[in-house]
């Protein structure tokens, strides 16, 4: 089933539980790029700039965010840091369809990650994709932009 339902806010209360972790025995297998690809046929569907594995129903940490390369799946991502420079912009999310709020992020944070193989990937996102893994990364700890 590659594109699936995107769960809602104030409606599917997965949103608001914070996801776990993946095993690494959950690494390099067909259930995960199966997911990974379901999710990235979801994301385009849905003209979105990432998303999170909440948002289709499952509750663990694996998130999508699009690139200037293609979409690039982050499991079990971490940020390594933060730039004390902050930039507001307008957001929207899937999960909360017709709400646009204004979101204070970092402009730039590193990122560390695996991939759905369970290679170690590190990264600086900046600027636009900064905000998405910001974004993105709440909503495997349960976070909405409603709640900004
Ligand atoms: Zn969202």
């Amino acid at each position: 089933m590659p594109i699936r339902k995107v769960t809602i806010e104030g409606v599917d209360e997965i949103l608001r539980q914070p996801a776990r972790a993946l095993r690494d025995d959950e690494f390099a297998t067909d259930e995960l790029r199966q997911l990974a690809a379901d999710m990235v046929e979801t994301m385009r569907a849905e003209n979105g700039a990432g998303i999170a594995a909440q948002q289709v129903g499952e509750s663990i940490r694996i998130c999508i965010v699009d690139t200037e390369d293609g979409p690039a799946a982050l499991c079990n991502p971490t940020i390594v840091r933060r730039s004390k420079k902050v930039d507001v912009d307008v957001e929207g999310c899937l999960s909360c369809p017709g709400k646009e709020i204004p979101v204070a992020r970092a402009r730039e944070v590193d990122v560390k990650a695996r991939t759905v193989e369970g290679e170690a990937i590190n990264f600086t996102a900046r600027q636009f994709l900064a905000r998405v893994v910001q974004h993105e990364l709440d909503h495997l700890d349960g976070i909405l932009i409603v709640d900004k």
